[in-house]
């Protein structure tokens, strides 16, 4: 290998004109993000400030908890605290220290706002404030905004991250910061990746401990494994961090891109980046092959939902040969997903925000073979024979860099598989 794989700034998708919606639009809200980051950051505890409507999504779901002590929950706004009758932060306060008395391992607490205290304007940034300078050194209070209005599920994850970049303590150290929760596997496959490539030190966002976060400064690097993280990509620019751009990492040209914009910022040679990389790259490039074949030609729609439409569109129409048709997504956050923007070939039309009813008229019109959407639309496209992918899947399941390629891959041709057997049973 005479250089590092480059990102090749392609005609693509970069001039294309947006269809900008806005109307009404079918997503979750971004507690849902509570689902995945409890799990990872094992000693935090999420206290939802929100309504009985609030714990139920939560619960219902997250499911059964499967941990000795829940990390997270409800503090329930009553009546009382909506019409403004009683002193919500007094309530929320006794709340606060009835936990943390009963939980001496929770180490950071985030107070996760909701549509019912956005409504009331209670203000959590002041009670974290409070709170924090309470019971610091032990915890860290900090506060993100989890509500429904106008926001996307994946943006709840965006909100805590950016919360917490807005703490992190100063350094001059030169140090790289990956930003995106991952499950732990894949974080640790990364980690090792790059430690092969000699790249360090790195630290990674959200930490899994809190005495594991890491520091931020004007020396500091950081790249984005998640693309909907862009109000965390300008808490991380607001301190002084700069920002590694490339294609995120799904499938093997994703990863590979990715790894190498970083090689070439740590001045990796060419010579040690394909021996590190050589191997996984024809693994995941034999598991998307094998897989792909049920997806070659077949055409995708994909509603906006989960913020990964665009790398994930680039992913399909380059690696596996679809065609897309409509790539939508809830925002489109120039600054974090350019580049699969200018890799994404000709063709589809790209649409930010959405106005549900036009947007459906547009996917019947188009019938296309697969269609990508939230949960409240699949049932409803697939009784009008529409061959659905649920996109929340997508954030639960391991699929970023290249072990995790032929996954992905099989994400998308299971439902079109599973429609071909219904087709030849009925046949039968
Ligand atoms: S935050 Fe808003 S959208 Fe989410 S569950 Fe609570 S009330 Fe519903």
């Amino acid at each position: 290998m005479s250089e590092i794989p480059r990102f090749r700034k392609g005609k693509g998708c970069s001039g294309a004109p947006v269809l900008k919606q806005r109307g009404q639009h079918e997503v979750f809200c971004g507690l849902t993000g509570i689902i995945w980051l409890h799990r990872k950051m094992q000693d935090a505890f999420f206290l939802v400030v929100g309504s009985r409507t609030c714990a139920h999504l939560l619960q219902s779901a997250a499911g059964v908890m499967i941990f000795a002590e829940p990390r997270f929950g409800t503090a329930i706004l009553e009546e009382q605290d909506l019409a403004g009758l009683t002193d919500s932060h007094e309530a929320l306060d006794a709340e606060v220290q009835r936990l943390l008395s009963r939980r001496p391992d929770i180490r950071r607490l985030f107070l996760v706002g909701s549509c019912p205290s956005e409504v009331i304007k209670l203000d959590l940034a002041r009670a974290a404030r409070r709170l924090s300078a309470q019971y610091a050194p032990h915890v860290q209070v900090m506060n993100y905004s989890g509500s429904g209005i106008e926001t996307t599920f994946t943006q709840g994850e965006d909100a805590c991250l950016a919360a917490m970049v807005a703490e992190l303590s100063a350094t001059e150290t030169r140090e790289l910061v990956v930003a995106g929760a991952l499950p732990d596997v894949v974080e640790d496959q990364m980690l090792d990746l790059l430690d092969n490539l000699g790249i360090g030190p790195v630290r990674v966002l959200p930490a899994r401990a809190a005495d594991k976060a890491p520091t931020v400064g004007r020396n500091t690097v950081f790249a984005l494994v998640q693309p909907f993280l862009g109000d965390t990509h300008a808490a991380f620019v607001r301190r002084g961090a700069r920002h590694i751009p490339a294609p995120f990492p799904f499938g093997e040209e994703g990863t590979t891109l990715w790894l190498a914009a970083i090689a070439r910022e740590f001045g990796v040679s060419p010579e040690r980046f394909e021996e590190v990389t050589a191997a996984p790259r024809a693994r995941a490039r034999r598991a998307v092959m094998s897989i792909s074949e049920g997806l070659r030609d077949k055409r995708v729609f994909f509603f906006p939902d989960s913020q990964l439409e665009i790398p994930l569109a680039r992913f399909l129409t380059r690696e596996c040969g679809m065609e897309a048709l409509e790539v939508g997504a809830p925002y489109i956050y120039r600054s974090v997903v350019e580049q699969d923007i200018e890799l994404l070939p000709p063709g589809p039309r790209l649409s930010e925000g959405q106005d549900v009813e036009k947007q459906l008229d547009r996917a019947f019109e188009a019938r296309p073979d697969l269609t990508v959407c939230g949960l409240g639309l699949a049932n409803p496209l697939e009784a009008c024979g529409l061959t659905t992918k649920w996109a929340i899947e997508l954030v639960f399941t391991p699929v970023h860099f290249y072990e995790q390629a032929g996954d992905l891959a099989a994400l998308f041709a299971r439902p079109l598989r599973r429609k071909g057997l219904l087709r030849l049973e009925a046949a039968e």
